[in-house]
Formats: structure tokens, C-alpha cells, sequence
């Protein structure tokens, strides 16, 4: 039997039971039906029905809402020592089920199982980093004054909302979660109505972890109505956002009367700059691997390439060589590089800009064609002849699609590269080290890599500029965004106090 056959033999026993029962909400540890009856997700692989999910409403947030305060008491003043056994555990236990989280995410997403094998793992690190952290996150600083000793303490905001994406939805989910509740806050979950089917595995191996009822809470449904009750519930303290930059606005709106904190991780049209002194073999692999990985479906994805015009011809004939060179196929096959495209919205959304490429005046290099009719499939495609002023050089498009750009100075690179509303990420290939710092000094990106591609490390700040977001993940930067800073100021002696009314 083939490796993919053997995958989806153990898928479909790993989904029978989403099949038979549904996906309920899971609200103080008790499943729920939604009160907006249910709907249902299905495969971007061969567009069947996967299972029926509670749709939740508002009044379903309002009861999530209600246990995560009750709980929110228990679990802060848990001991630290407790509290980082139990995330540990959840560590372990997503390791257990990686598999299974990794089949299911492939299915419900149309992600491919060579990266989703590692999301999945990669959940796991998220909770044991921030586990690691628990026991010095509430430290503070002494800052002694003359009459005053000053001490500043950490504590958890109280319960927060996460609301995340369809893409890699369950790596999305810990890399909010895990420091949430590493910080002594209980969650509400509102995952993506597109992707639920990780968001429960999640749920149940952190009850079995030992999570007491209550601390994660998750309710489905859509943005309209749970997403935006969420935001707008009195009780939710903050908000920790992963999706549409449009969405994001909108979020903060109905943020604002509760006066929600609000981190806001949004999208992306990420600069690659190619100069001709570059290693231009790495360069290509990283270029190729940075927008075609993941399907193109990645906030941090390098959509358009700036190439130096002195190698671009060069550098696109290997490119195109290498594109259609890329294998398009059944995402749980081990060999796939590219699976189907998350839904059928999306799939018309990317495949749109194949024929607005045209209009426009660029050349489709590469791919711009649907594969087959079973599924979501595209060609990864490659636009050239292409100017920084075109809609695909401008507007997130979010799929396999690279755009290429050519310049002759650094200036008009550097001028091209922030010419976008968005900043989350850039990507710099030179060996010319003063030109790397001086263009790493005036890219406007929240997170910059020189000859590399993306790297995440979790001690190191991740977020975005402009319209990409508000905020930071990472190290003690999560920390700060789900606890308050509190001052206390004790008197070292008798300083004089000003005696209003006592002559
Ligand atoms: P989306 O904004 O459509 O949806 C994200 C989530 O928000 C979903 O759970 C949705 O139900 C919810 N939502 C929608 N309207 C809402 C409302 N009014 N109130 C509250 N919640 C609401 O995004 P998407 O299409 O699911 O994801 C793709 C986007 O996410 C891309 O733009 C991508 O760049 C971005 N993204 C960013 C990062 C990052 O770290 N910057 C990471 C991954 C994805």
C-alpha cells in the first residue's frame, strides 16, 4: 500500500468520529450544541462534506464568556510550578496525537502533510516554550527612588478571546493560546469557520492534560456573529487577533467601546530583494520556498520578488524552471508540494488574479492555470514584466502566486519595497553587508531576514508594521500583551508629605 494510501486509510479512521457525533463547542469543559443550529466544513481535496459543526451565536459567547471568568481565579492563583506541568503535559499530548492533527488539518485545509507534519509539532513547541516561562513571568523590577522603594509585578489581564485563521489554523491557535494561558488567562477560542476540526483536537488533549474546566473554552461559528460578540463582551479582556488586515479593523471597532487590548497579526505583500551580488542559488531555493510552501497560504509568504535587473533574466529562467517544476497533487501524498486551496471563495479569489495579471499588462510566467475539477488545485504561478503599481504587486493575494519585479538601484528597490500598505515581513539576499544595514534600517517590516528565509524563533518578537498589525508574539513580548504591569511603591522612610489644610 502507498504511503498516501496508508494516510488516508488512517484519516478516515481518525475523522469517523467527527462524522458521527459532529463537532460540538466545548465550553467549561462540557460539549455544547450551537444555538445558531450548526453548519458544516468540508474538503477543499475533493470538495465532500466533512462533518456538521455547532454553529455558535452570540449567546453561546456570552455562556463561554461567563466560564472563562469563573475560572479565570482558579487558574491564575494556581501555583506557577502546577500550571507549567500541566502546559507540558498538553505538549506531550499534542506530540502523541501529532499524527492525527496533522491528517485532519491536511483534510479540513487542503495543506499538505510534509509541512503540516512539523505545524503540528510545532504546536507542541509553542505550549513548552511558554511552559518553560511561567514560573518568571510575573517577575518584576525594583527601581528605588529616594523616598520610595518602587516594585513592578506582572499579573494575568483575566480571560481573553483568541480568533484565528484557516491557514495552519492549529499552529495559529498555540502560538496565541499556549502564552494566554502561560500567563495565567483563561481563553475563549473562535476558530475559523473554514478550518474547526484541529481547534477540538486541541481542546480535548488540554482537558486530558489536566486543564481545568473552564480555562479553554471553544466556541465555532462565524466572524458576523461569535467572532464579533467575542470582541465586544465586557467580560473578554483583550483580544488576540490572526486574520484580514479589513478584519482586523473591523474587530478594533467593535473593540472599542469595552475598551479591548487589542494585538492585532494581519496580512502581507512581503518584499524579497534579490541584488546581483547575492548567492543566487539560495536565493532562488528560499524565493521559491518562502511563496510556494504552505500553498502561498502564509501571512509571512514572499509575494513579490525585486530582482536586480542585471541577473533578472537569469534568476526568472531558473525560477520558471524550478515552478513548474513543483508537484501539485493529493495533500496527505508525502511527495506533494502544493495542495488544494482552502475553499471554493478563496480558490476563485486567487485564481481571479490570473486574468487581472493579464489586464493589467504582466506576462503569466508560470503556471495561472486550475488543475482539474475535484478539488481546489491551481498551477503555482509566476508573474513577470510586471510594475509595483499593479493590483498583483499591491493586493494579498494568498496563494501560490509570486509576482516579479525588476529594479537597477537600491533606491528604487528600497522605494518599491515599501511602496504597499502592508509591513509584516521583508527578505534581503546581497553579501554587500554595509547595503544590508542600511537597507534593513529603512525596510518597513516588522521582521527582516538577510540571505535567509523565514526562521522563526520563539524568543524573538513576530508581528507586523502599517497594515499588517498591531503588536507583538514572541519571548516576553506575549507576556507583556496578556498582563498588565502593576507598580507598587513602598516608603523607605519618613519623606515629607504635603499637608494640605493643617497650616
Ligand atoms: P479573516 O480575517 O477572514 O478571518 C479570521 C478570523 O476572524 C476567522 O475566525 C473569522 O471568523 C473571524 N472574523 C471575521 N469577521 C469577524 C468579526 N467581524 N469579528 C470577529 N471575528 C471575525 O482571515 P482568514 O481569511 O481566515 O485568514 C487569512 C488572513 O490571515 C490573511 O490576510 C493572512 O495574511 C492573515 N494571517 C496573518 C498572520 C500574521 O501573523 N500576521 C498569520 C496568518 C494569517
Amino acid at each position: 500500500m502507498s504511503v498516501l494510501d496508508q494516510n488516508i486509510e488512517k484519516l478516515n479512521g481518525y475523522l469517523r468520529r467527527f462524522k458521527e457525533t459532529g463537532i460540538q463547542n466545548r465550553i467549561a469543559g462540557v460539549d455544547c450544541t450551537g444555538a445558531g443550529g450548526v453548519f458544516q466544513t468540508s474538503s477543499p481535496v475533493d470538495k465532500s462534506i466533512i462533518c456538521d459543526v455547532a454553529r455558535g451565536d452570540a449567546s453561546d459567547i456570552d455562556v463561554a464568556a461567563k466560564a472563562a471568568a469563573d475560572a479565570f481565579p482558579i487558574w491564575r492563583d494556581m501555583p506557577a510550578l502546577e500550571r507549567r506541568k500541566i502546559l507540558l503535559r498538553v505538549a506531550d499530548g499534542i506530540e502523541a496525537r501529532a499524527e492525527e492533527i496533522a491528517l485532519c488539518e491536511c483534510w479540513d485545509t487542503g495543506q499538505t502533510i510534509r509541512f503540516m507534519s512539523k505545524a503540528a509539532l510545532r504546536g507542541a513547541e509553542n505550549f513548552r516554550y511558554f511552559a518553560d516561562q511561567i514560573v518568571q513571568a510575573r517577575d518584576g523590577q525594583h527601581l528605588q527612588s529616594p523616598t520610595l522603594m518602587n516594585i513592578t509585578a506582572r499579573v494575568p489581564i483575566g480571560p481573553v478571546g483568541v480568533i484565528t485563521p484557516w491557514n495552519t489554523p492549529f499552529m495559529l491557535s498555540t502560538w496565541k493560546i499556549a502564552p494566554a494561558l502561560a500567563s495565567g488567562c483563561t481563553v475563549v477560542h473562535k476558530p475559523a469557520e473554514d478550518s474547526p476540526l484541529t481547534a477540538r483536537l486541541l481542546v480535548e488533549i488540554a482537558e486530558e492534560a489536566g486543564l481545568p474546566p473552564g480555562v479553554l473554552n471553544t466556541v465555532n461559528g462565524y466572524g458576523h456573529d461569535a467572532g464579533k460578540r467575542l470582541t465586544e463582551h465586557p467580560a473578554i479582556k483583550a483580544i488576540a487577533f490572526v486574520g484580514e488586515s479589513a478584519t482586523g479593523s473591523m474587530i478594533t471597532k467593535q473593540g472599542a467601546d469595552t475598551l479591548k487590548r487589542m494585538h492585532l497579526e494581519l496580512g502581507g505583500k512581503n518584499p524579497v530583494i534579490v541584488f546581483d551580488d547575492a548567492d543566487l542559488d539560495r536565493a532562488l531555493d528560499a524565493v521559491i520556498f518562502m511563496i510556494y510552501s504552505i500553498n502561498g497560504e502564509r501571512c509571512t509568504s514572499s509575494s513579490r520578488l525585486l530582482i536586480q535587473d542585471t541577473v533578472r533574466e537569469k534568476f526568472e529562467a531558473m525560477l520558471i524552471e524550478r515552478v513548474n517544476n513543483i508537484k501539485v497533487g493529493h495533500p496527505l501524498d508525502p511527495a506533494t508540494e502544493i495542495g488544494p486551496l482552502v475553499t471554493k471563495t478563496h480558490f476563485d479569489k486567487v485564481v481571479s488574479y490570473f486574468d487581472i495579471a493579464k489586464q493589467d499588462g504582466a506576462t503569466v510566467a508560470a503556471g495561472g492555470e486550475v488543475v482539474g475539477e475535484e478539488g481546489y488545485f491551481v498551477r503555482p504561478t509566476l508573474f513577470t514584466n510586471a510594475s509595483n503599481k499593479m493590483r498583483i504587486a499591491q493586493e494579498e493575494i494568498f496563494g501560490p502566486v509570486l509576482t516579479s519585479i525588476p529594479f537597477t538601484t537600491e533606491e528604487e528597490a528600497l522605494e518599491m519595497a515599501n511602496d504597499t500598505q502592508y509591513g509584516l515581513t521583508g527578505y534581503v539576499w546581497t553579501n554587500d553587508l554595509t547595503r544590508a544595514l542600511r537597507f534593513t534600517d529603512k525596510l518597513e517590516a516588522g521582521m527582516i531576514w538577510v540571505n535567509s528565509e523565514n526562521v522563526r524563533h520563539l524568543p524573538t518578537p513576530f508581528g507586523g508594521v502599517k497594515s499588517s498589525g498591531i503588536g507583538r508574539d514572541g519571548g516576553d513580548w506575549s507576556f507583556d500583551f496578556y498582563m498588565e504591569q502593576k507598580h507598587i511603591g513602598f516608603a523607605r522612610g519618613q519623606h515629607k508629605i504635603m499637608r494640605l489644610g493643617a497650616q
